[in-house]
């Protein structure tokens, strides 16, 4: 058994900073990397035993917290039976669970779930159920996708070519990615009407290339890791119309926005429509495991096995992983059997409450909070090595990108450790500003 304590820190730090991809960093010069020890409730303890009020649920993801003692108990008892096996030809009550709650809690018309391994596998078998749909009727034009502006949709090829083609990776691989259409992002805030000028773009993309487009992908609601947008919840409702007059497929894609994060259990419930495929991950197992699925309507399961092919083409080695899934149904047991709507409001009580001064400081050019949301938008990008060190300084763990500087921290987070977080925010913008 490795025992890590007796490696020094210095020593495996060294071997992270030589040997180890982090997520988007160079080989060539090392940011500089926090060891963390062990995380408990709402608190990462670093090597050096500074705690800190953890501001990003990292990514999203643990919405109860760390070590929790139920989801601890869910992965013990899970692994006393089996850790994993094969889903082809093998099924087990783990998996059987999630599905039918994963249907219960999701609106109506979605009736099958595919259960993968990762958000940017959930989006590559949306898009090719949506495909696959398409050529099992014999309407094989129909193969492109619109998405929109300041979207993120995870970072596989397919995913990529429907992420924002300016601020994503468009440019670096545009040789290989497929040509998506790009509708103009929803300018209407959160909680406003859509204008018919709003719609115009997506309306006019679908009017002029319905023939060739399978389906419009969306984050609903929250656009994320593309730009922390809040949108009209009427625009999705007005976007919903729109894919059905013109025979495309609307993809919801809720893998960070699930699980209560803007207040409702799923976005699409603020604008009271459903999507005909929607794909869910980040919170789905409380932060314990890599987890994802993709839900479609009984329409589109059967349309795609009444083709030609006869079967959905897709079938990952840890399809339906038995811990996982475990996980994942006591994570939505624990979320279910609390008032997580009053408590999401409370926090977004707190977060308006402590993070609306930000708002006074020089630099800073918008605040805004939603849900469990909060976001800071400076009018410039922010210096990552000085502002991470002194966030660090400041005993919470915020994890800003470019000129965003946002939180959604666990749900579990108390009105105290709530109000410091906001605080200490604050203070480190003031202090950057005043660099
Ligand atoms: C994080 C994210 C993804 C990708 O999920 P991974 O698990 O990182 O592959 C896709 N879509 C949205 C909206 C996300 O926030």
């Amino acid at each position: 058994m490795h025992d890590y304590s007796n490696i020094d820190t210095s020593t495996w730090l060294a071997w992270d900073r030589d040997h180890i991809w982090h997520p988007y960093a160079s080989a060539l010069s090392a940011p500089e990397m926090f060891p963390v020890k062990s995380a408990s409730g709402v608190e990462i303890v670093l090597a050096d035993d500074r705690r800190l009020v953890d501001g990003m649920s990292s990514w999203w993801s643990a919405i109860h917290g760390y070590n929790h003692p139920v989801l601890n108990d869910a992965a013990q008892r899970q692994l006393a039976d089996m850790s994993h096996v094969m889903f082809g030809g093998l099924t087990h009550a783990p998996a059987a669970t999630l599905g039918k709650r994963l249907v219960d809690l999701t609106p109506p018309p979605l009736q099958r779930v595919f259960i993968s391994d990762s958000g940017s596998v959930a989006v590559e078998v949306a898009i090719k159920m949506a495909l696959q749909y398409w050529i099992a009727k014999g309407r094989s034009a129909k193969h492109r996708l619109i998405a929109l502006r300041n979207g993120y949709h995870g970072d596989t090829f397919a995913t990529m070519a429907v992420c924002d083609p300016v601020n994503g990776m468009h440019h670096l691989f545009s040789s290989v990615l497929s040509q998506q259409l790009f509708a103009e992002a929803p300018q209407t805030p959160f909680g406003q009407a859509a204008s018919d000028g709003d719609m115009a773009s997506v309306e006019a993309l679908l009017r002029e290339h319905h023939g060739d487009v399978a389906a419009v992908i969306v984050e609903p609601i929250v656009q994320g890791a593309g730009g922390m947008r809040f949108y009209s919840a009427d625009y999705l409702r007005r976007l919903r119309a729109l894919c059905d007059r013109y025979d495309v497929l609307l993809i919801h894609d809720e893998i960070a926005t699930g699980f209560g994060r803007t207040g409702k259990l799923f976005a699409c419930e603020h604008a009271d429509i459903s999507p005909d495929i929607m794909c869910v991950g980040k919170g789905l197992t409380g932060g314990y495991l890599s987890l994802a699925a993709t839900l479609c309507t009984e329409d589109i399961a059967q349309g795609i096995c009444q083709g030609e092919a006869g079967v959905f083409m897709h079938g990952p080695t840890f399809m339906g992983n038995p811990l996982a899934c475990a996980i994942a149904n006591a994570s939505i047991d624990l979320l279910l059997a609390n008032d997580w709507q009053g408590n999401i409001q409370r926090i977004e009580q707190g977060l308006k409450q402590g993070l609306s001064p930000a708002s006074e400081i020089p630099g800073v050019a918008d605040v805004r909070c939603l849900g469990g949301i909060g976001v800071i938008e400076m009018t410039e990008p922010v210096t990552m090595a000085s502002i991470q060190r002194r966030f660090v300084d400041h005993g919470v763990w915020i994890r800003p990108f470019g000129k965003l500087i946002y939180t959604m921290p666990p749900y579990i987070i108390d009105d105290e450790q709530l109000a410091f977080l906001c605080r200490e925010i604050i203070a480190v913008i003031r202090e950057e500003q005043a660099q």
